[in-house]
């Protein structure tokens, strides 16, 4: 028999991107492919790229440029680039690094065998079509083999909200709902295989609205079809709008028992003029009201949410109202980033804030975050918390997992193993994790 080819795939970005390299390397899995941890003994390296700020797409081309004495040691080598900046730059890519083989955006995977036996033959394979057939339906489907107990669900890709920064709606393409019945089918097979949790991503997806049995099903109604799934223990998704926050969702995080009490909801500013110039079509008052109507229905809810500092025409007095809305909301945990030019989008065009001031309001609203993070942590200990336990610790016999609110949590105790879902008692909380005891 013959050795397996082995295929690398790095993985840069979002979540989804996680789970669609998961689905890649079950299509390549189709065409003879083992996954290596190790890009030196691949002969198919596939990058799976992110296009969301600039120094992401950079570090694509930086990463090629490495891959050079591989190729020149073993000429048989493919490489690939997939992901977003697949999608923006396409052909460019080739012409920029010749040494690529294929370049295939997020909409093309399930072509992706195909594209292979085709750079086998020695010619280029591109493939930055956005196709009428459902990707997922064409890819192969998961193989049986056992898995953590975490998993990621893609329900919806793309989106048509047009934010003013973003690269999204030109890289992943119009907002389009995958049918509930595969979402399902596939929910039933993770958990077949060990699954415990599944986070049901999209960029935009509480604005899902799938095919069901009765018409379009929402967000919430996917949520309560999934509650029913019998050894599936918990639901989070990831990333919400806030305009696509309705009433049931809102209502099924305080009455839906699988779905946990944490909740991304990225704002972007707290300046009202700004949230406008970006077109989020909502304002710091009516996110201000969204949560606290969230809190009314789970009070427990730890809250998440993404910023844009310095972005075009940002003023002292619109960072300072951003300020304001963090300390407000207090947030579990929130990510922050300088505004990135993005070409194509319109806030590319318009006046840039100086560099430095943008460094220097990341720096504060960072440490801002980072303390109403600290004290959220630190209210847990002497509490209760079930954590989903996942991998082993650095210290013998220690296990960690993630708690409903995602805090992670560290346990010493020799009988617990990956997947055991337990009540423990918080004792100490450190830089980043928890500690405590089984109870
Ligand atoms: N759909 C989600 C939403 O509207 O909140 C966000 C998806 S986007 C992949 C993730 C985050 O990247 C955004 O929330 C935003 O904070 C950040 N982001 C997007 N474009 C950016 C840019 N040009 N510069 C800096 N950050 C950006
Ligand atoms: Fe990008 Fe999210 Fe805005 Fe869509 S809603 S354009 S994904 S930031």
């Amino acid at each position: 028999m013959s050795e397996p080819k082995k295929l690398f795939i790095k993985t840069y970005g979002c979540q989804m991107n996680v789970y669609d390299s998961e689905r890649m390397a079950e299509a390549l899995g189709g065409q003879g492919y083992v996954e290596t941890k190790s890009a030196d003994d691949a002969d198919m390296i596939l990058l799976n790229t992110c296009h969301i700020r600039e120094k992401a797409a950079e570090k694509v081309y930086s990463e090629l440029g490495r891959f050079k004495g591989l190729k020149a040691d073993k000429p048989d080598l493919k490489i690939g680039v997939a992901g977003c900046v697949a999608q923006a730059e396409g052909e460019e890519i080739m012409r920029r690094q010749p040494l690529v083989d294929l370049v295939v955006g997020p909409q093309s995977y399930h072509r992706l065998p195909e594209m292979e036996a085709k750079t086998r033959a020695g010619e280029k394979a591109l493939d930055t079509d956005f196709p009428e057939e459902d990707k997922f339906e064409k890819l192969k489907n998961r193989p049986k083999a056992k898995r953590g107990p975490t998993a990621f669900l893609t329900v919806q890709e793309g989106c048509d909200k047009f934010c003013a920064f973003c690269v999204v709606p030109y890289t992943r393409g119009a907002e389009v709902s995958r049918p509930a019945d595969r979402i399902i089918r596939e929910a039933q097979d993770l958990v077949e295989r060990g699954v415990r949790e599944i986070t049901l991503l999209g960029q935009n997806v509480n604005a899902y609205h799938g095919a069901g049995p009765n018409g379009d099903m929402t967000l919430a109604g996917l949520i309560w079809e999934l509650n029913k799934v019998d050894g599936l223990e918990r639901i989070r998704f990831t990333t919400s709008h806030p305009n696509d926050m309705d009433d049931a969702l809102i209502e099924a995080h305080g009455t839906c028992e699988k779905l946990m009490p944490y909740l991304h909801l990225p704002v972007q500013s707290g300046s009202d003029k700004i949230l406008k110039r970006m077109n989020r079509s909502h304002t710091a008052e009516s996110y201000l009201r969204l949560i606290e109507r969230i809190r009314e229905a789970r009070p427990d809810i730890l809250m998440s949410g993404d910023f844009i500092v310095g972005f075009p025409e940002e003023t002292d007095e619109d960072f300072q109202a951003t300020l304001d809305l963090v300390e407000e909301v207090k947030y579990g945990y929130a990510y922050s980033f300088k505004y990135s030019t993005r070409p194509g989008t319109p806030a590319a065009e318009r006046p840039q804030v100086d560099a430095e001031v943008a460094d220097e309001r990341l720096q504060r609203l960072q440490a801002l975050i980072t303390r109403h993070q600290r004290v959220i942590q630190d209210s847990m200990v002497g509490k209760t918390v079930s954590v989903l336990f996942e991998k082993s610790g650095r210290q013998p016999g220690q296990m960690v997992g993630k708690s409903e609110y995602l805090h992670a949590v560290h346990v010493s105790d020799a009988d617990l193993a990956r997947g055991d879902l337990r009540k423990v008692r918080i004792k100490s909380s450190g830089a980043n994790s928890l500690g405590g005891d089984v109870i």
